[in-house]
């Protein structure tokens, strides 16, 4: 877990109670009684300069007060590498707002494969059909990062998304930005490299886990990019080579991450840049 001597002057808050010696901002002060649980994987080895908030930017974008009056329908629930919380026609029960896990959004190709179509991590919520008013998935969500999130029951969510407009507001806008990065995966998928579909991918990853390390399997990664092991590991082994990354038993390690944005597609500033100006 990152330290408090790790922190940086602009680090935004997180839920992590090793750091609540720092004076929250505001949308902190609103989760105060909730719980932080343990992470299992995709831990903080270093926070980045521009790391963002822990905590789900969509709630942060709520008044405190409204958040307040959500809060007892917000339970604090502690995600699995490998859960599912959904499957493709599957109803959906809960809604997820991410603090600090990464769920995948993936579409069954067939039998066998799958291929991810989209990712959710703190900027947004997993459950988005809801927002449409329609309560089955049509994609698997996937946990593929351990970490927490504030779970609200499908039936909760119908009635407090009536009546609450800023979360409206923030949901809508998400529901933008979801758009525009499935659809630049689906353009990625389709035209960009091996190596730079695993560079893209890795530095959301590690955006989402506010971590440079995470473990993966060569399999998973297959399933992710929609590509043969072999090809998982041609891809790996061309930024091992560069140094860029260290990939050793299951464990990726973002070593240089300069290199990493330099060997990414332009689809991951494309998207980083829509997202950060939204937000800002
Ligand atoms: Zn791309």
């Amino acid at each position: 877990m990152g330290s408090n001597s790790m922190r940086v002057a602009n680090q935004p808050s997180t839920a992590n109670p090793q750091l609540a010696a720092v004076p929250p901002p505001a949308y902190q002060r609103r989760l105060t009684g909730l719980k932080p649980v343990r992470l299992t994987m995709g831990s903080i080895s270093r926070p980045a300069a521009n790391q963002p908030s822990s905590v789900n930017h969509l709630l942060a974008a709520v008044p405190r007060q409204t958040y307040q009056r959500m809060l007892p329908g917000l339970k604090p629930v502690h995600l699995t590498y490998g859960q599912v919380l959904y499957e493709p026609a599957g109803q959906i029960e809960h809604v997820y707002f991410p603090n600090n896990c990464l769920v995948s959004l993936l579409t069954a190709v067939d039998k066998n494969r799958t291929l991810e179509v989209g990712m959710v991590g703190y900027e947004g919520m997993v459950g988005m059909p809801m927002v449409l008013g329609i309560g089955v998935s049509a994609v698997r969500a996937l946990v593929q990062g351990s970490g927490t999130a504030m779970r609200m029951t499908a039936a909760r969510f119908r009635a407090e998304f009536k009546q609450n407009l800023p979360l409206q507001r923030a949901l809508f806008r998400y529901t933008h930005l979801l758009m525009a990065q499935v659809s630049q995966t689906a353009a990625c998928n389709r035209f960009h490299r091996a190596e730079a579909r695993l560079a893209r991918w890795l530095l959301m990853t590690g955006d989402r886990l506010h971590s440079n390390e995470f473990r993966l399997t060569h399999e998973f990664l297959s399933h992710m990019l929609g590509l043969r092991r072999v090809g998982v590991t041609r891809a790996a082994s061309d930024l091992e080579r560069k140094k860029i990354i260290d990939y050793s038993r299951g464990k990726i390690r973002i070593l240089d991450r300069k290199g990493l944005e330099a060997a990414a597609c332009t689809c991951y500033r494309i998207v980083k840049n829509l997202q950060d100006g939204m937000q800002a």
